[in-house]
Formats: C-alpha cells, structure tokens, sequence
C-alpha cells in the first residue's frame, strides 16, 4: 500500500468469504445461502415497489419494517435497528459501542471472523477465549470477576463455524456478569433449532440481539439485518448511522424484507425443509466416517479422522462441490458444509464417498 496509508490500514485484515463462483453447475455449499428461493410474498412485494416511486427517497427509518420486526420478537420498533446485512449493522455496534472504549472485548478464539476484523479496523483489542475441548463456550470464562472491566462480549449464538448453541440460561450469566457492557449476541443461524436471546431483553438491558434475513429467510441478496436491544442502545446505534448519513435499507429492500417477515406460513415450511435436512446429512456423513459437531444452524462442522479437510475440500471443488475450509490449527480437519435440499445432500455425500475411496 502507499505511504498515504497509516500502518493501522495497512494492516487490516480483510474479511474472506467463501468464494462466489461465475459457474452456476457447481454445488455452492459454502457460505450458508439458503437452498430454496425466498417467500413468493417477498418477490412480488419487491416487483410491486418497482415502479416510478423509486425516484423518491426511501424512508430514512424504514418505519413499517421496524413495525413488522418489532410485532415479530414482541417488542417495541424503536426498540429494533435495521442496516443492509448484519455486518453493517455489526460495523455500526463495533463503532458506537465498543470503539474507543479502550478496554478488551472478550469473544470465543473461534467464531465468526468478522468480529475480530472489526476489532482491527475500529481499534478494539480483542481478548479471545478458547472453546473448550468439545468446541462449546466455557461460560465461566466469560463470567469470572476481572481485574480490568471489558469493553463488552461478543458471539455467535448459534456459533460459526460449530453451529453448536448454547442456552439462554448461560447467555444471562454471562449478562448478568457484565452489567455495564453490552453483550451481543450473533442470531444469524439462530432460526434453524436454537433459543434465542430477545427473550431475555426486558430482564436484561445491555444485551443486543442481531439476526439477518440471508439464511433464514433466504435474502442474502436483499441485504437486510437487524439489532434488537433496549431503546437507549438503539438510540445511540441510529445517532451513530445517522452521523455517517448512511442509509439504512433501499426502498425495494425495505418491501420486500416486510413481506418476508410477515409470511411466516412459508417461513415455517422452508426451516423445518432445512432442519430435516440437517439431520439426515448428519446421519449419512457419520455413515461415511465423519465426526460431527451437533448444529443448531443451516451448516454442520465435520470432520474426517483420516482425512485432511483442506485435501477434501480440494477433491470436492475439482468435483464441482464448494464447501468451506478454515485454516485454523485447533479445526483445520474440519469442513463447514451448507445444508443444501435432499438432492443436493446426496450428490455431495456421493461425491465424498468417491473421494474417500480413491484416497485410501
Ligand atoms: N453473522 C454471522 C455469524 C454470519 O455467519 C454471517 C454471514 N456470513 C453474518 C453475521 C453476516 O450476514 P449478513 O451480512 O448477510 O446479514
């Protein structure tokens, strides 16, 4: 980079997705996209806001989709803050609530990589803790009286790339522990099978919810997320989106994520469609060898105990199968593979036997 650049910009580390390939023929089972389309409602609603209305401004509050979020989770809407995707909205949280704080931000040393990319680009330290040896949350790690106070706690719940998750009585501990600082807690898988945390908000008022309509609701394209916290934290998160003139979500965006929160009967169908198969992908990986974690969320972490995960996610992409590799010591056997329909659960775990037996 330049000299224009300070070492602090210089030494970001940029956020790595899985890979978007142009070749629609592979099986794309590596950034947790949802198998099927989003709710019809949803798609017609955006059709519908397509018209000459889109030369005006949309609404800078996207008041009706507060409305809609808040009649979902039984809150109030200014209790809910919406930005394009959970990662704006986590830049927002990171920039308001955790910059210049000074102070660590304890998370788990696995979990979603963006937290710790936040940290680097909004000067955060962070204080990673270990998962334990089955790859859950030490809770006491999280709890334990410290000698200096913390920024506030971050993770992933359920966590990525696990996809275990942990109860709502731990997430109050670990609240409860902690209660000058923001807890928040990453809901992005929470729709696929575990409890989530906006059932501790009226109890506890520093904790912060996010979810996001890309895996459940099928709208990674959309770019929609949200937080849900007390109404002096939501407060604070829009004078800091407000201070950047940022919009928060376009006119088409806002229609159609209001169309898909409010079609639950389809929302219904497609989570159970992937909760079943999650388990049966589950079986027929253990059937071939593999150890894996138990998920609450759209994807499993497996791993084979002869095999190197790096080695067998190259033999899946030269077979035309994208799942996700991490090049992280204690998980490097492991692969995160996205629960795809039946059809797609089957070619892959085909695929895998192939290559389990040419390998040996
Ligand atoms: N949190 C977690 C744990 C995720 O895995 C992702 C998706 N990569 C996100 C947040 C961001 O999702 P989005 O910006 O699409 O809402």
């Amino acid at each position: 980079m330049s000299r224009y650049w300070s070492d602090h910009v210089a030494g970001l580390a940029p956020y790595v997705a899985g890979e978007q390939p142009k070749v629609t023929k592979l099986l794309k089972l590596n950034t947790n996209e949802h198998p099927y389309g989003p709710s019809p409602l949803a798609l017609r609603a955006i059709q519908a806001a397509a018209t000459d209305q889109l030369r005006l401004y949309p609404d800078n509050q996207s008041t009706a989709l507060r409305v809609a979020i808040a009649s979902l989770h039984g809150l109030q809407p200014d209790q809910v803050f919406v930005g394009n995707g959970s990662d704006e909205v986590l830049a927002h949280v990171f920039n308001g609530l955790f910059r210049r704080a000074g102070r660590p931000l304890l998370m788990p040393d696995i979990t979603y990589s963006f937290y710790k990319t936040y940290c680097k680009l909004f000067d955060v330290p962070a204080q990673l803790l270990p998962l334990a040896d089955d790859y859950t949350l030490t809770v006491s790690d999280y709890t334990q009286e410290r000698q200096t106070p913390v920024a506030g706690v971050i993770f992933a719940n359920p966590n990525a790339p696990t996809g275990i998750a942990m109860s709502l009585e731990a997430i109050a501990q670990i609240a409860s522990a902690h209660p000058d600082a923001p807890v928040v807690v990453d809901e992005a898988y929470v729709d696929f099978g575990a409890d989530s945390a906006t059932a501790l908000l009226g109890r506890h008022d520093n904790i912060v919810v996010i979810h996001t309509l890309s895996k459940s609701r099928a709208l990674a394209g959309l770019r929609v997320g949200y937080a849900m916290a007390s109404k002096d934290i939501v407060a604070g998160l829009n004078r800091v989106k407000d201070s950047f003139n940022s919009y928060p979500l376009d006119a088409l965006a806002q229609a159609g994520a209001m169309a898909a929160i409010n079609d639950t009967a389809y929302f219904d169908q497609m989570r159970s469609a992937v909760i079943q198969a999650r388990e049966a992908l589950t079986q027929q990986l253990a059937t071939l060898g593999f150890e894996v974690l138990p998920s609450r969320a759209n994807f499993v972490f497996a791993r084979h105990p002869d095999h190197e995960g790096a080695t067998l996610q190259q033999a899946l992409r030269a077979e035309g199968v994208l799942v996700r590799h991490f090049n992280i010591e204690r998980v490097h056997q492991f692969l995160r593979i996205t629960v795809g329909t039946p059809e797609q659960c089957e070619r892959l775990c085909n695929t895998l036997a192939k290559i389990l037996t040419n390998q040996h």
